[in-house]
């Protein structure tokens, strides 16, 4: 057989917001297929449409956009394949659920929901497959020409696939390895739905991936019960030849390791399991996102790229392109991953500080704004570079830097309690004049004048420098004395030097 074109596709359905493991699933899917040169897909997997949820797609479209793991085709953008919505293939699907029903693979079933609940009360573990089918109401069951009847009366049907029991099914998963289940334990899954003339899941989901040329599924692990069925469904439909293969990802963990990452768990412990923030279009309850929360996309990935994989060694920074690079699904666990969240501030820390300064401090400018300041890009640029290295988060440069915008206009008190001597007045008072007369104003430079001004009289450096300290900023705190000195300016250093004389002296 020739090579194939690697192709992937992440097939969310439009539930809600995309989780954060959902989100993991998307970046394997392209890491593999950009690896591989493949074609990396969006596939909207819209056929309940009980479940649907407004905004949902748009959504997933633009989480994906912000982590900058673009599709090649799919919802949006198409492509030689589509339409890329389920919803839009009814027609196609109609094809093959005849298909299974000429070839005696599948039969149609009437069963009410009454019907069915009565069944499942008077037998127990009840399960719709070669066992009971024959004492349900289904062509299996009724004559032909019933069938007929009850289909041109409008009844309301559903199609049901016809599982053998007995038999071995082999999945061969690139992470577990031959996973063997009996199809005995398989019920006869519902395949198509004549009320809203949609096929489910399971059938859209294969019929796609064979008509879209996938070559590779994927997916979270709780797919991989579903897993025997689809392998079932390629050979009933006859393309057991180019089934694509499966990879089933490990599950995320809770931080304490217990049970499946959940919403509640981000709640209970205030970190996102959104990659943006979400508004309920019922409830208009928000739910936070790693966006808004601070996070860059680079981060997010990198982070994430971790949670299931990793390189065979202990580096932990990885770019876009090195992931790509070495990436492999031979590597991935099956045991589940903790969520470390405090790993992902890390992360955030450690992208924060390689990034160019300039587009760190242009992602301060909006911080700043929203504080009402505005200040030229260049100063910004100057104190970016001064505290950036403090930080996890853009946002928290604010909380690190806000002095360099605003003069302290109130002194910290137990500072000033421990900091501002009996003669701290006297000497800050001749240092402004010493500063007066510092020409550059550079911070070494300063450093050196001020430094041999209190050699020579014999002063305290300490108490001078944390008296300034307090002056300067209003609290202990900031980055060197003198490179705020520089970053202020002059007659700043010198009239915030004076005001603290006057209100503390
Ligand atoms: N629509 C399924 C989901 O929401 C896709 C599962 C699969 O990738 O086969 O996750």
């Amino acid at each position: 057989m020739t090579q194939r074109k690697v192709r992937v596709r992440f097939a969310p359905s439009p539930t809600g917001p995309l989780h954060i493991g959902g989100v993991r699933t998307a970046l394997y899917n392209y890491l593999f297929a950009k690896q591989r040169n493949g074609d990396f897909i969006l596939r909207i997997e819209d056929t309940d449409s009980q479940r649907f949820v407004p905004g949902a797609e748009e959504y997933i479209v633009e989480a994906l956009t912000w982590l900058g793991l673009p599709f090649d085709e799919g919802v949006g953008i198409g492509g030689n394949y589509g339409p890329y919505r389920q919803s839009e293939r009814k027609e196609i699907y109609k094809q093959y659920v005849n298909q299974l029903l000429e070839n005696d693979l599948a039969y149609v079933a009437f069963d009410t929901p009454e019907e069915l609940e009565l069944k499942r009360t008077g037998i127990a573990n009840f399960q719709y497959d070669a066992s009971t089918r024959l004492q349900m109401r289904n062509s299996l069951t009724l004559s032909g020409e019933e069938v007929k009847n009850l289909i041109e009366k409008g009844e309301k049907y559903v199609v049901r696939i016809k599982i053998e029991p007995g038999e071995d099914i082999h999945v061969n998963d690139l992470i577990r390895g031959d996973v063997i289940i009996n199809s005995s334990v398989l019920d006869d899954k519902v395949i198509y739905k004549s009320a809203d003339g949609l096929p489910t899941y399971h059938l859209a989901n294969i019929v796609d991936d064979h008509l879209m040329e996938i070559t590779h599924v994927i997916r979270g692990e709780e797919w991989l019960p579903s897993a025997p069925l689809h392998v079932l469904l390629y050979r009933y439909l006859g393309w057991s030849d180019t089934m694509p293969q499966f990879a089933h990802l490990p599950l995320l963990l809770k931080p304490e390791g217990n049970g499946k990452l959940s919403k509640r768990d981000g709640d209970r412990l205030g970190f996102p399991v959104f990659p943006l923030e979400w508004k309920d279009p019922k409830s208009g309850e928000i739910s936070s996102g790693y966006r808004e929360s601070g996070y860059l996309p680079e981060a997010v990935v990198n982070f994430l790229a971790l949670l299931g994989w990793n390189p065979g060694n202990d580096q932990e920074i990885m770019c876009l392109d090195e992931l790509i690079r070495l990436f492999d699904l031979g590597r991935c666990s099956k045991s589940g991953a903790k969520f470390d969240y405090e790993k992902g501030k890390w992360f955030n820390h450690a992208y924060i500080q390689k990034k160019e300064n300039g587009e760190i401090a242009a992602l301060f400018v909006p911080v700043l704004e929203k504080e009402g300041i505005t200040a030229e890009f260049s100063y910004i640029e100057k104190v970016t570079s001064l505290i950036r290295e403090r930080v996890n988060f853009v946002q928290e440069m604010w909380g690190q830097g806000a002095f360099f915008f605003v003069a302290p206009d109130a002194y910290d008190e137990k500072t000033v309690k421990k900091r501002w001597k009996a003669d701290s007045a006297e000497q800050l008072g001749e240092l402004i004049t010493v500063l007066e007369e510092c020409e550059p104003f550079e911070s070494h430079h300063t450093e050196e004048v001020v430094k041999t001004w209190i050699e020579n009289k014999g002063y305290h450096l300490g108490n001078i420098m944390n008296a300034t300290r307090l002056a300067l900023v209003g609290a202990p705190k900031g980055p060197h004395i003198f490179d705020i000195t520089e970053t202020l300016g002059k007659s700043e250093t010198i009239s915030r030097i004076r005001k603290a004389i006057d209100v503390l002296k």
